[in-house]
């Protein structure tokens, strides 16, 4: 059981196990898929899974490092589009952004806790909050496809360092 406190990472820490254990799932995810992980979905994954902030698509592209080359920004969405749909990016739609998957549990990626300062963004399990959302569908006979739940407001570093 994860306490809410641990679904932020230590603010400063070593982001090398992080993209390697990222990058790792991203093989396995498009192996199973039959997809490929080519150059520039790869770079644009290490790229997020390098922090656990939201960043744009232009922020992306102005990091970006593709052997001297600048991709077009529209590679750029469309490696971000593919990344979504294999689940190992989130959109963060509050911000016009994205964030790297932190998370495999049930209904991950449907409830997302954004700090508006420092733009860390952190997946907690929305298991229950699944079958609250059933629930109420279920009540008002309404046919849910799909929701997202965006809480915005300031992570524990930002809070214990913020003057608020
Ligand atoms: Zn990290
Ligand atoms: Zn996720
Ligand atoms: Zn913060």
């Amino acid at each position: 059981m994860t306490t809410l406190s641990s679904l932020f990472p230590a603010p400063r820490h070593d982001h090398s196990e992080c993209i390697a254990t990222g990058l790792a799932r991203a093989e396995e995810i498009c192996q199973d898929r039959q997809e490929r992980l080519t150059e520039n979905r790869r770079q644009v994954l290490e790229l997020l899974l390098a922090e656990h902030r939201s960043a744009g698509a232009y922020d992306i592209l102005e990091r970006f490092d593709w052997k001297g080359r600048k991709p077009a920004p529209v590679q750029i969405y469309r490696a971000l589009s593919f990344l979504e749909t294999m689940g190992l990016v989130h959109r963060v739609a509050s911000q016009n952004a994205y964030v790297a998957c932190s998370s495999r549990g049930e209904g991950h990626g449907t409830f997302l806790l954004v700090c508006e300062q420092c733009r860390m963004v952190a997946e907690p399990s929305a298991a229950g909050l699944s079958r609250a959302v059933k629930e109420l569908a279920d009540d008002s006979g309404f046919e849910p496809r799909a929701h997202m739940l965006e809480v915005i407001g300031r992570c524990p570093d930002c809070v214990a360092t913020g003057d608020a």
